[in-house]
């Protein structure tokens, strides 16, 4: 399966623009993480571009339709006047399982705000590829809040494998990118203190390992009771 990974903007177009960041340069960073990513599971990955260049429109959609690509992925932030609006959203040609795969594995793993699926008949890289086509909006980078998150190259990692993971979720494939690549950190509150465990992420669901799991905290059994009894270490 091939898909075509498009980061927005580039060169003379900055795309939006936050207090300290351009969108051009997120949308690249993201689209290199989901395309290793895409590979390391066995997409055949193409790029609209690699470096900080200007490309066309039309030219990105031909680049696809002349791949014969199956998924056309287009990744951007989103920009408003009011800095309030946040949240994050995926545009669409028509109604399509990838566009909604990815919205919910995106929210499932950011919380930000869900601004759903939306249909948008006027933009060229949706209109004009022959293929499946989607545009995310990671998130607003006029929002003091969310530009932070698009600058924090760990949140990045995170949205490219929730996109990955919505992807392999839409077609049927098993996520099998490295484990090692689907790990994070959380916090847990045992007995009012807090500890770090590692968090994997699969197939769009959270799971703690059950060693990590006993290395922050005590599991008893009482024969006799048949209670199991678990506390802080
Ligand atoms: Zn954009």
């Amino acid at each position: 399966m091939r898909i075509c990974l498009d980061a927005g903007h580039g060169g003379k177009d900055s795309g939006a623009c936050g207090a300290y960041s351009k969108e051009k340069n997120i949308a690249l960073k993201a689209v290199k993480y989901l395309g290793e990513l895409l590979t390391e599971i066995g997409f055949e990955v193409i790029y609209t571009r690699t470096t900080d260049t200007y490309v066309n429109l039309l030219d990105r959609a031909k680049l696809a339709n002349a791949n014969a690509v199956d998924l056309f992925v287009s990744v951007h932030c989103n920009g408003a006047a009011n800095s309030e609006a946040n949240g994050t959203e995926t545009l669409c040609y028509e109604r399509c399982k990838a566009g909604e795969c990815i919205q919910s594995a995106l929210i499932s793993e950011t919380g930000l705000r869900n601004r759903g699926l939306k249909i948008r008949k006027d933009l060229a890289v949706l209109n004009s590829t022959r293929m499946t086509a989607v545009l995310i909006e990671l998130a607003f980078i006029s929002n003091k809040t969310e530009e932070a998150l698009l600058n924090n190259d760990s949140w990045i990692i995170r949205c490219a494998k929730a996109i990955a993971d919505g992807i392999c979720r839409c077609y049927g494939i098993p996520y099998i990118g490295e484990e090692a690549e689907m790990v994070t950190e959380t916090t847990m509150n045992i007995g009012g203190s807090n500890k770090i465990v590692r968090r994997i992420l699969k197939d769009g669901e959270n799971y703690v390992r059950l060693r990590d799991l006993e290395s922050i905290i005590n599991i008893g059994y009482d024969a006799t009771t048949k209670k199991v009894s678990i506390s802080a270490k």
